[in-house]
């Protein structure tokens, strides 16, 4: 559990990160405000539930020191009432940001509180990603596939950035080399550049952990041709970009937060940087972080 002060922190920290969004880009007003209670509802989930427990907790340095990240062959045991408590508290926030959704949303919700075996049947759903099995949970709840994978997969954050507070200790001075999450094996959803040198950093897009990584290589596809590589950003916000990598066509939205006086939130990074998506995705770039569910999920 995390102590009330800690959370208070963090929930300044987001509102602060927020405003400090909405006043340089007023233009993201309406994002800022979409996702600002959704973000504030996971800190509280977080505050709320205990570690969860894992199959196997010894890392295995050989094989981490391969690429194989630290959660790729455990369980993570999440008990079902910390889901639903976690699912009571997120779908609600999700309706307020996202109202023209929320039809499909109040479904979901009423199935979470009132069927006792939601979680039971959800569980398939929240720990593959596969679009089959979320589409016949979609159906079977009259509700859109879509919408259902952007629940579970906000579902699982809290539970996943819980892991990582627990295993971050473990793995720190081993060495990493991927561009993947070496928690939890998923892709980071923004990079950014600290301190003197601009260490380049990136964050995962789902237990949050943040690693250390080459600043002139493509996290991608280990491209480390630089002729390859093209930054691109905003003539009055230079310290914000996308790196776009020619050899992959895969791009990352980044933050060079050295001459920022508080730098954001780290969860409210990506919403201060969706200009820059536009711009990459309207070049042909992709994204490359997907969504990313438990594999091995247990109750
Ligand atoms: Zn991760
Ligand atoms: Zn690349």
């Amino acid at each position: 559990m995390v102590s009330d002060e800690t959370h208070n922190k963090t929930a300044k920290s987001i509102k602060d990160s927020l405003d400090w969004i909405k006043k340089g880009i007023p233009q993201l007003t309406g994002v800022v405000e979409a996702f600002a209670e959704l973000l504030v509802a996971k800190s509280i989930a977080k505050s709320q539930i205990s570690t969860p427990g894992f199959s196997n907790v010894e890392i295995d340095v050989a094989r981490f020191s391969q690429g194989v990240p630290v959660l790729d062959d455990r369980k993570i045991e999440v008990d079902r009432d910390s889901f639903r408590t976690v699912a009571l508290l997120l779908i609600p926030a999700i309706k307020k940001g996202f109202p023209k959704i929320d039809v499909d949303l109040n479904r979901l919700e009423s199935f979470v509180a009132n069927d006792e075996t939601a979680m039971e049947q959800l569980r398939p759903a929240l720990e593959s990603g596969s679009a089959t099995i979320l589409g016949d949970m979609a159906v079977k709840l009259g509700i859109s596939p879509e919408i259902l994978q952007f629940v579970c997969s906000e579902l699982a954050k809290p539970f996943a950035e819980k892991a990582e507070e627990a295993i971050a200790p473990m793995i720190e001075g081993l060495n990493w080399l991927k561009g993947y999450c070496p928690v939890c094996g998923a892709w980071p959803t923004v990079s950014v550049l600290k301190g003197n040198e601009g260490r380049r950093f990136l964050n995962c897009s789902v237990c949050g952990h943040e690693w250390n990584y080459m600043r002139t290589q493509c996290h991608f596809c280990e491209n480390n041709d630089t002729t390859k590589q093209e930054i691109i950003f905003s003539e009055d916000r230079k310290f914000e970009y996308a790196e776009l990598c020619h050899s992959c066509k895969k791009y990352i939205v980044g933050l060079d937060t050295r001459n920022l006086i508080s730098p954001p939130h780290p969860s409210t990074a990506p919403i201060g940087l969706i200009y820059l998506d536009v711009l990459a995705q309207e070049r042909g770039f992709t994204p490359g972080a997907t969504v990313s569910m438990f594999r091995d999920l247990t109750f």
